[in-house]
């Protein structure tokens, strides 16, 4: 059946085709609750009533017209995105990682304009993912994602998260053009980086004159109940990428910039044919105006606070639960072991979650989740934890 299919996905044999909210189903009508979300990308949940709605009319009216057009959707989602950002100028793409490339891009047009055309290298994480395409790659931290690929962009420097002394030295010696940053590693385990360590690197920043890039593909766009999750610790990047919920399902991304590095770009430095097409933005605005207007952003904060809740209690009963991470709806459950095998029992009781980072449990519902189905999820979970011995 895979036969032309590159095997780059470990997929379920089942073959999933309708859904509806918080919920998914399969062509023989078994049903899941969906806490994985597309990977934090179904915040509207499955068939969300506007977003069809919308998809349908625009359909009929125009999908694509390249960005040598203006059309309706552009400056009302770029300015929705800037009001919500703090930030000034919006990039669209494709992708997280389309994202990315264009911030690492942009780090180093700013130095060239500012007439330090020396700085090219990149500061990033240990424990970092931003993304498969070249650049992106080499400045995701993971080595069998890397190695096979080199050599990649030479010049980056991976410091461990927390570690502000080394981070001070690094940028001080190296004057990089970038620092790139998730305020919360989703893929090495849904991995919070604390407020200090995220004030203090936007303080080396601006001390250092880099260019300090969030990462926030995963964390961003309401997911930990406020727009961008480093807003919580009173922290403004110069560069934010976003993307996974951003399109309502389809794909998008985009990078927001600060007044001073508006200016940046300049036309033909960069572009896509795709994205930013009025197909994509009208679900683009579907999705900024649920968040923003019609009470989603409060659901997410809701919903997260009886996530922590539960977890906590689970967190009481079952010692095999070694540490909880993450806001809102992102959460991660670390255990001491089995975290393969309890998605695999989640998934035949009734619950899609994955597994990221080692033995950590990610959970990324869907925004418009309820009070009972993640009451329900929770529940099949305490059952299933019933099933993991206490050590390996
Ligand atoms: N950055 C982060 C933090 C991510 O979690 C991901 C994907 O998981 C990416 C970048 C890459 O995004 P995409 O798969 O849309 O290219």
């Amino acid at each position: 059946m895979d036969e032309h299919v590159m095997s780059t996905y470990r997929r379920t044999e089942e073959v999933l085709v309708g859904g509806r909210g918080a919920q998914v189903w399969d062509e023989k009508g078994r049903v899941w609750l969906d806490f994985l979300g597309g990977i934090a990308v179904s915040a509207l949940g499955h068939s969300h009533p506007r977003l069809v709605e919308a998809l349908r009319d625009q359909a009929g009216r125009l999908i694509h017209v390249s960005n040598l057009f203006r059309h309706p959707y552009t400056e009302e989602v770029a300015d929705r995105l800037a009001k919500l950002s703090g930030l000034e100028a919006v990039f669209f793409t494709n992708s997280g990682t389309e994202a990315n490339e264009a911030a690492l891009k942009l780090a180093r047009k700013h130095h060239v304009r500012a007439g330090s055309p020396e700085r090219r290298g990149f500061v990033a994480l240990e424990g970092s993912f931003h993304g498969r395409t070249l650049g992106s790659l080499s400045v995701t931290h993971t080595a069998k994602y890397r190695e096979p690929f080199e050599p990649l962009i030479p010049g980056v420097t991976f410091v461990a998260p927390d570690d502000e002394t080394r981070l001070a030295e690094v940028l001080r010696r190296e004057r990089p053009a970038a620092l790139i940053v998730e305020p919360i590693q989703g893929e090495s385990g849904v991995r919070d980086l604390s407020f200090s360590f995220l004030r203090k690197a936007r303080a080396l920043c601006d001390e250092t004159g880099t260019v300090l890039i969030h990462d926030e593909v995963q964390s961003g766009a309401g997911r930990t109940g406020d727009f961008l999750a480093a807003d919580a610790a009173g922290v403004k990047p110069d560069v934010v990428t976003l993307a996974k919920p951003i399109g309502g399902g389809l794909p998008m991304g985009v990078m927001i910039v600060n007044r001073a590095l508006s200016g940046t770009f300049q036309p033909g430095d960069h572009g896509s044919t795709f994205a930013g097409g009025p197909f994509v933005l009208r679900a683009a605005l579907v999705f900024l105006q649920e968040l923003d207007e019609r009470g989603l952003m409060e659901n997410v904060r809701a919903r997260g606070a009886q996530l922590a809740t539960g977890l906590a209690d689970l967190k009481g009963d079952f010692p095999v639960i070694t540490g909880l991470s993450g806001r809102g709806l992102i959460r991660g459950v670390k255990l001491s072991h089995g975290a393969e095998q309890l998605v695999r029992d989640l998934h035949a009781g009734g619950l899609i979650a994955n597994r990221t980072g080692g033995d950590v449990l990610r959970l990324l519902p869907p925004y418009v989740i309820t009070e009972d189905e993640l009451a329900r999820g929770l529940d099949i979970l305490r059952e299933n934890l019933k099933g993991l011995p206490e050590r390996a």
